[in-house]
């Protein structure tokens, strides 16, 4: 079988050197030493003042909302992971989505403008398959309206635009290590932001308020993390280097292979330095897409359709018109591309696509 990823698992020992220190020193979660160190290194590799090691992507969205005490309208993306939206409407505010970018597959910034409402308090965009939004031309709208901006870069590691993270851009940037992400603890995720005094409120906000045993410091929620995932984190870090080049040489073996076939993909700024976190290609029609997935899954092959559907159908937010974000949902798919897939099953998968079309 070939899903679309696959998590990546370090040698078991490795991961057991930390577990006796753990053992050792029966501190299992609460702000630990692995905790600590794994903020640090995520901060120190890639290059930014601050990270925040949270339970999850999605609370790291909730926290980043809840910090800025944003009420309201948010407008964001409609192509983008549920969570994206989810967020904005479980922290009590509304989601105004905007069309994407056919080329970029982001959020479109000169579509942002007429979205502006006097409710609008935000822009929450997500750098979609960690290809990064136009960071400059948003950041210009939200000055002029005096708006704040979180990104959602769960897809977003170890990414740069002008040779800085992507994650100093926007007021707070957000990133998921859940499994399924290039770089991952599990379950896990963060919040990144140059603001100290936003950080500082955000490192209380994700241990309930709590300043000592005591006293409180606001309102808070449990976004907390354990030294059992600082510790996976802090092994597969030790490898990232060596899973984002595999990634790029399977992407430029896809590239290869399935040159003729023509087939479009989001376009990346040459500013940026990519991450290979996903594998997508843009069908000329659904028709085709829903062949091309029928034929993989016979041979046990799963590619997955991100993201379909897009969240203006979600039934909890309100329908919209959104013809690029319509049309990309339903022809887009992310083929599997992960550090152990090998270059024969690249192959193999790139054969099946092409009968496809060979046979109309
Ligand atoms: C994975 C993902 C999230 C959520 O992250 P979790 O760590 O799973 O909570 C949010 N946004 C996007 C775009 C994602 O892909």
């Amino acid at each position: 079988m070939i899903p679309v990823t696959k998590p990546y698992l370090p040698p078991i020992s490795e991961y057991q050197e930390y577990l006796e220190g753990i053992w050792k020193r029966q501190w299992l979660t609460n702000n630990g030493p692995l905790v600590n160190e794994l903020e640090l290194k995520v901060s120190e590799f890639l290059n930014v003042p601050n990270f925040l090691f949270m339970s999850n992507g999605t609370i790291a969205l909730q926290i980043a909302i809840k910090a800025l005490g944003l009420k309201g309208e948010i407008i964001t993306t409609p192509f983008s992971y549920v969570a994206t939206t989810s967020s904005i409407v479980w922290e009590g505010c509304k989601p105004v989505f905007v069309d994407i970018d056919p080329y970029t597959l982001n959020i479109d910034p000169k579509k942002i403008e007429e979205a502006i409402s006097e409710k609008t308090t935000a822009i929450l965009a997500t750098h979609v398959y960690g290809n990064p939004c136009d960071v400059e031309a948003i950041q210009k709208i939200a000055s002029k309206h005096k708006l704040n901006v979180i990104y959602d870069g769960a897809h977003g590691f170890g990414v740069t635009f002008k040779k800085k993270s992507i994650f100093c851009y926007g007021d707070i940037s957000t990133v998921s290590f859940h499994a399924t992400k290039l770089f991952h603890t599990i379950e896990g995720g963060g919040v990144f932001t140059e603001n100290s005094e936003l950080n500082q409120k955000m490192a209380y906000q994700r241990n309930f308020g709590h300043d000592g045993p005591e006293a409180f410091q606001g309102l808070g929620v449990n976004g907390k993390n354990s030294e059992f995932h600082a510790a996976m984190g802090l092994v597969t870090l030790k490898k990232i280097e060596e899973i984002i080049s595999k990634r790029k040489e399977l992407s430029i073996y896809y590239d290869e292979r399935l040159e003729d076939l023509g087939f479009k993909k989001p376009k990346i700024s040459n500013q940026v330095d990519y991450n290979y976190g996903y594998y997508p290609i843009i069908f000329p029609t659904e028709e085709q897409l829903l062949k091309c997935v029928k034929k993989l899954n016979r041979s046990e092959i799963y590619p997955r359709r991100y993201f379909y559907p897009s969240l203006d159908q979600l039934p909890y937010v309100e329908k919209g018109d959104f013809p690029n974000t319509d049309s990309i949902s339903r022809r887009i798919l992310c083929l599997p591309l992960y550090f152990e897939l090998s270059f024969e099953e690249v192959d193999l998968i790139c054969r099946l696509i092409k009968s496809v079309w060979d046979h109309g």
